[in-house]
């Protein structure tokens, strides 16, 4: 696994990559521990983390949506079970897109 791709998995700053970039579960440092990065640079910044996120929930709930269609389990069974297997993905979903979310930007607009 590259450097990059480890620093994303385990959540961290995407300029320095080694502060954390979660104090705990679902709450942010405000700034990077190591390098005093700012993770929210303006109000709503996170708002382009949504498109990592809905991006993630597709993958994650298309092979029970495709299960669902091949069992023919009906619209309504299989939307309800695909969100029913993202509920317990929620935390990872929220942290990993967050974390995209800062490296994309890095990436395009660094500071
Ligand atoms: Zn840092």
């Amino acid at each position: 696994m590259n450097r990059w791709l480890r620093c994303l998995v385990s959540h961290r700053c995407p300029r320095c990559r080694t502060g954390a970039v979660f104090a705990s579960l679902v709450r942010m440092h405000r700034e990077c521990p190591d390098c005093a990065l700012p993770f929210e640079r303006e109000p709503g910044y996170f708002l382009g983390a949504m498109y990592f996120s809905y991006a993630l929930a597709v993958a994650a709930a298309a092979p029970v949506v495709l299960l669902g269609i091949a069992m023919d389990w009906g619209i309504q069974r299989t939307g309800w079970t695909a969100t029913l297997c993202l509920v317990p993905l929620a935390p990872w979903l929220f942290r990993t897109s967050r974390t995209l979310w800062l490296h994309f930007d890095q990436r395009f607009d660094g500071r």
